[in-house]
C-alpha cells in the first residue's frame, strides 16, 4: 500500500513525493535527522527526540523551518493518514536547495521530508533469542553527537557486521567501543548496567537517555564510563537500545557467547521496564 509522506508543507502520495536534485542533503549530506518510535499509537519519547534535533539543527547553524508544535502535528497527521499503530517515524531537515557550493546559502529556506515505517517494535524477531554482534572499527567524524544525515561509514558498518552473520556492529576506537551502527551499547556486571559517557565521540541516545533514568527508578546502578571489547566479552550480559530496537539483548560478540548466551535478567528487565513506560505515554 503506498504511504502519505510529508515534503516540505505537504502531504503526498510516496509515489508522488520528490526533492530537487540540488538539495544540499543529496549533495552533501548536509542535514540531521530524528527517528521516533511509535507503540500502539504512543510516540515513544517524542520531547527528548525534538531537544536533540534542534541542539543538531543549532550545531550546523540550521533553522527549524516549523516549530516544533507544527512538527509534532506533523507526525500525528503522518500517523493518521498512514493508519500507523506501531512503527516508526523518520524525519531530516537539511540546509535546501541551492547551486552547489560548499559555503553555506544565504535565504535559503531549510527543508523537511518525513515518513512512516510499519513495524512490529514490541516483538520483532530476535527479542526471545538475543542478537549477535561483530566488532568494527569506528571510521566516523569528529562530531558523531550530531545526528547527521551522513550515514556512510555506518552502512558500511553494518552492512560488514551482516556479512559476519551479526545483526549489530559495534564501532571501536583505540580499543574501547564507542557504540552500535545504529544505536547505544552496554554491558551489565555484577548488576551494574554500564555504557559509554555523552561526548563528541558518540550520539546521545533518546532510548539511552529514558533507560538510565528507568534503571535508577528500579535499584539499578549505572556507570557512564567506557568499556573495552575484552571487558564486553567477560560481562554478564550485553544489549543495545535505540528507537527501533528499544532494548534489544545480545548474546554473542565476535563469536563469543556473553553470559549465559541467552538474554540476561537485568537486560529483560529493561525492556519490560521501557516498553510498560512507552505503553503508559
Ligand atoms: N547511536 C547511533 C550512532 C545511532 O544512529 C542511534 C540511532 O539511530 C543511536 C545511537 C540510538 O539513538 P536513539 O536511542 O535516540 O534511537
Amino acid at each position: 500500500m503506498s504511504r502519505t509522506v510529508y515534503v516540505n508543507g505537504a502531504f503526498v502520495a510516496e509515489e508522488n513525493a520528490t526533492i530537487s536534485i540540488f538539495d544540499r542533503g543529496y549533495l552533501f549530506a548536509d542535514g540531521v535527522y530524528e527517528v521516533t518510535a511509535v507503540i500502539e499509537g504512543k510516540m515513544v519519547d517524542f520531547d527528548y527526540h525534538m531537544e536533540r534535533l534542534a541542539r543538531s539543527l543549532g550545531e550546523i547553524d540550521l533553522k527549524m523551518p516549523v516549530t516544533i508544535k507544527e512538527l509534532r502535528q506533523v507526525h500525528r497527521d503522518l500517523m493518521a493518514r498512514n493508519d500507523l499503530s506501531n512503527g516508526l517515524i523518520y524525519m531530516h531537515i537539511t540546509r535546501g536547495v541551492a547551486d552547489r557550493n560548499f559555503t553555506y546559502p544565504e535565504n535559503t529556506k531549510s527543508a523537511m521530508i518525513a515518513f512512516t515505517q510499519e513495524m512490529d517494535l514490541v516483538n520483532p524477531p530476535y527479542v526471545e533469542t538475543g542478537v549477535k554482534i561483530a566488532t568494527i572499527p569506528d571510521i566516523r567524524w569528529a562530531r558523531r553527537d550530531i545526528k547527521s544525515i551522513a550515514l556512510l561509514p555506518q552502512a558500511m558498518g553494518k552492512q560488514a557486521a551482516h556479512e559476519k552473520g551479526a545483526y549489530e556492529g559495534w564501532m571501536v576506537e583505540d580499543g574501547l567501543v564507542t557504540e552500535g551502527t545504529s544505536s547505544t551499547a552496554y554491558i551489565v556486571k555484577d548488576g551494574v548496567i554500564i555504557t559509554r559517557p555523552l561526548s563528541n565521540a558518540v550520539l546521545a541516545g533518546v532510548t539511552r537517555r529514558t533507560l538510565l533514568a528507568l534503571a535508577r527508578e528500579e535499584g539499578i546502578e549505572t556507570e557512564q564510563r567506557p568499556f573495552s571489547v575484552a571487558e564486553a566479552l567477560e560481562a554478564d550480559e550485553a544489549f543495545i537500545t535505540s528507537a527501533s530496537t528499544l532494548v534489544l539483548p545480545v548474546v554473542e560478540i565476535d563469536g563469543h557467547e556473553i553470559g549465559s548466551g541467552q538474554p540476561g535478567p537485568v537486560t529483560r528487565l529493561m525492556r519490560e521496564t521501557y516498553i510498560k513506560t512507552a505503553r503508559e505515554g
